[in-house]
């Protein structure tokens, strides 16, 4: 090609990828976002078709005497044990803490690795009704199949929780901490079943398992959460023919 062709050919070309770029900056400046508010759950369907059509969709009220016994290739074998540095942001949605390097759980025969935790101001699913002080999410994904599975760990009222104290009193910094630290004493017992993402895009063919005994946190750390969300919890979704298991 000669010289000056080339020229004009790249000339043209960035001319190009500069009027590509205002125009995808100027469409993201019209789009609106998701949130707990104006533009809340009923919604969400307007950003994501599955957040309206879906039927499976979290969380979910479970009624413990409607459960059946787990499958025992679904037992969770919990492996979060790991001190690594943590990234701790407000993502404008929740407080969410990204781990350099994750735990891990198994079943199935099949591995998750720890991708993130966040936060909701209240739980998201509730037992019976009943809906918990605070709730963790820790996102964990099969890194093959790509599928999500989430660990929800409920929080009531009542000893301090140094792990939380750690999370809260860095936010925007960067700490050193142990998953493990979140989980409540007893990790045996939970329930299992298959759900979405309880935020848009609400992509479904999560795995759930939510810890029956709950963690602690005091009064003031619970406040201090909700400082920055308390309505940020999903309303429960219908369960249709779903099968919820208890272990
Ligand atoms: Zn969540």
């Amino acid at each position: 090609m000669h010289s000056y062709v080339k020229t004009v050919f790249a000339l043209s070309a960035a001319v190009f990828l500069s009027a590509a770029l205002l125009a995808s900056e100027h469409k993201e400046e019209g789009k609106h976002h998701w949130d707990y508010g104006q533009n809340g759950p009923v919604h969400w369907e307007e950003f994501s078709k599955t957040c309206g059509a879906g039927h499976a969709q979290s969380p979910i009220n479970i009624i413990p005497g409607k459960t059946l016994s787990i499958s025992h290739e679904y037992e969770l074998h919990l492996d979060e044990d790991v001190h690594t540095t943590a990234e701790v942001i407000d993502n404008g949605h929740s407080i969410k803490v990204t781990p350099k390097v994750g735990g891990k759980l198994e079943f199935h025969g099949e591995t998750f690795q720890l991708l993130q935790f966040h936060f909701h101001g209240k739980s998201e699913h509730t037992i019976d009704g009943k809906r918990y002080d605070l709730v963790v999410h820790m996102v964990h994904q099969n890194p093959l199949t790509q599928q999500l599975a989430v660990i929800a760990v409920f929080f009531e009222e009542g000893k301090n929780n140094p792990a939380l104290d750690n999370i809260i009193g860095n936010i925007g910094r960067s700490i050193r901490m142990d998953p493990q630290d979140l989980l409540p004493s007893d990790t045996a017992h939970y329930y299992h079943y298959i759900g979405s993402l309880t935020t848009p895009p609400c992509t479904e063919n999560v795995q759930w398992y939510l810890l029956k005994t709950p963690a602690t946190a005091s009064k003031d750390q619970i406040e201090t959460f909700r400082k920055y969300y308390v309505d940020n919890e999903r309303p429960v979704q219908e369960i249709f023919d779903r099968k919820i298991e208890a272990k």
